[in-house]
């Protein structure tokens, strides 16, 4: 059984009933288990400020689906609330689901990078992950904690009193 962060973001539609419906359709993946889910945090677009805010999470759960089996079925996901298969690099979505960490593992392999690329450089990441665990990053070599206070992401990210329910099975 591995533990898994899973980082979700939404910036169309109805985002907070988006990202609660993830959370339910990631706790009903075969072997899975949702432990926790962070609070709802609100970040200005990366690279568009045309777009939306988006709201931001993050889930911890247990799973014995194998890295690759856990993509597909998060794209899957992503697909059934809405997500065409193919979009634009920066365009908005109504839900992105990444996997951020999945145990101590480092994964490059083609469409498939673990730990997530971009955790040091996303405080949407970093703040709510850091609610559920300061997890060590296997090639940076540092705490989460460490990473949130050296990266370089000056946005402003508001927490949102937006409660994530989920349901443990176990
Ligand atoms: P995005 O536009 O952020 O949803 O990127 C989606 C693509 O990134 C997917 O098609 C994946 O193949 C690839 N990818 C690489 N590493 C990861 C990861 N750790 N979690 C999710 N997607 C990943």
């Amino acid at each position: 059984m591995s533990v898994v962060f899973i980082g979700m973001g939404s910036n169309l539609g109805e985002r907070f009933s988006i990202l609660q419906q993830a959370v339910a359709l990631i706790s009903e993946l075969p072997t899975t288990d949702m432990l926790a889910a962070s609070s709802v945090y609100e970040s200005p677009p990366i690279d568009n400020s045309e777009q939306n805010h988006f709201l931001n999470a993050v889930c911890k759960i247990t799973t014995e689906l194998p890295p690759k089996a856990l993509l597909d079925a998060l794209k899957a996901i992503e697909r059934s609330l809405g997500r065409p298969e193919r979009y634009a690099r920066w365009s908005p979505r109504c839900i992105d689901l990444d996997i951020l960490f999945y145990d101590d593992q480092v994964i490059m392999q083609d469409g498939l990078t673990i730990p997530h690329s971009e955790i040091q450089h996303r405080k949407f990441v970093l703040l709510p992950m850091l609610e559920l665990d300061d997890v060590f990053h296997p090639i940076l070599k540092k705490p989460l904690s460490t990473l949130l206070a050296e990266t370089s992401d000056d946005s402003v990210i508001d927490k949102r009193e937006l409660p994530l329910l989920y349901n443990k099975k176990t």
